[in-house]
């Protein structure tokens, strides 16, 4: 399996963020996408590859004008209107009947903000576009790959290709940014392939909702996106990731939320699993983009679930019997004594195959 890796993520290195109204040091850190890829290079899985240089057209297809300029230059302003040199983070929000926006920098952050998990850093910007050129490399690469491409490959094997994205991005919308995602990499890779030909499901196994991608997609049918998450009634991101959000207009049926609650084990989260491998059957997409997340594990600092032993290895065996052209874009997971581990379980069963 090929991946696609690019250090251009160290330059994101924020100090702190806000979590339940506490100040606590990022869990979203260099450190993260540092683990995961020792763990490949000493795997054995397939080569690391470097990312390539895409046009700003492609960021343009998902996300607003007025949302990439800011973000531009967001910690620059930040710092010449007199805002803390630490990050850029937002102190007031525009929300409701308070939403009466003014472009300003020390207020800016609270209006294309939605939460104060997503600091800016002078390094912020680069990092996320270099993530976006990352997701997008590995899926002009499975579009690139057939089977005679991959004699090493067993038979049962879809294609497979890693997206090692940081900062991660399902939370980021087309204009807001929150939840340590400023750039939507799966959403963008996503619209890539859609514009190569064929619709495209996205599976969102994140232990959080993919809000940002789901706002993304919402309106349009032509890219299914399927998540399980933990209920956001009681946990972030809170006001998106309900059951009842399937889709409006020509997207109406192209949302399926499969919230469970805190505290959820292997099997039912494999029987959820089950039901949303159903749903993309019958969707038949030509592409499937995986956000793929391992804070669904029991010891995560930023979990809830309680998933454990070879869960990853399962679902990717799982994601193989679809069959399906598969990017996989990396998203959270926080435990970094286990990511590696969870990463190379995952991948390996994808690329073992499927189930018989
Ligand atoms: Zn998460």
């Amino acid at each position: 399996m090929i991946t696609i890796y690019d250090d251009t993520h160290r330059y994101h290195d924020p100090p702190h963020n806000f979590e339940d109204g506490r100040l606590v040091e990022s869990a979203e850190r260099p450190l993260r996408a540092a683990v995961l890829l020792q763990a490949l290079q000493s795997s054995g899985l397939g080569p690391v590859l470097p990312r390539r240089s895409f046009g700003a057209e492609a960021l343009a297809a998902v996300h607003s004008p007025t949302y990439l300029a800011y973000l531009e230059h967001a910690y620059e302003n930040w710092v010449q209107a007199g805002g803390d040199p630490a990050a850029a983070l937002p102190s007031t929000f525009a929300v409701r009947w308070m939403d009466n926006y003014q472009p300003h920098p020390l207020s800016d952050p609270g209006y294309y903000a939605f939460d104060t998990s997503a600091p800016i850093v002078a390094g912020t910007y680069t990092a996320a576009r270099a993530a976006i050129e990352v997701a997008l490399t590995g899926a002009a690469c499975l579009r690139e790959l057939d089977r005679a491409a991959l004699p090493g490959a067993p038979q049962a094997s879809p294609l497979g290709v890693y997206a090692l994205c940081r900062p991660p991005g399902h939370h980021a919308g087309s204009d807001l940014m929150g939840g340590y995602c400023y750039l939507n990499n799966a959403a963008i890779a996503a619209q890539h392939l859609v514009q190569s030909g064929g619709r495209v499901a996205i599976l969102d196994i994140d232990l959080h909702h993919g809000n940002g991608t789901q706002q993304i997609f919402y309106h349009r049918q032509e890219v299914f996106f399927v998540s399980i998450h933990i209920d956001p009634a009681a946990h972030y991101p809170h006001f998106s990731g309900f059951a009842h959000e399937t889709g409006a207009g020509p997207g109406q049926g192209y949302n399926l939320n499969l919230p469970l609650p805190a505290g959820t084990g292997n099997a039912a989260y494999l029987a959820a699993l089950q039901h949303a491998l159903a749903a993309l059957r019958q969707f038949a997409p030509a592409w499937l983009v995986v956000s793929l997340g391992f804070d669904t594990y029991k010891e995560d600092p930023v979990g809830g679930f309680a998933l454990d032993g070879d869960i990853f290895a399962q679902i990717g065996r799982r994601v193989a019997g679809l069959g399906l052209p598969t990017l996989f874009v990396q998203e959270g997971g926080y435990h970094l004594p286990t990511l590696g581990t969870h990463l190379l379980d995952c991948l390996g069963a994808f690329q073992q195959g499927a189930l018989a």
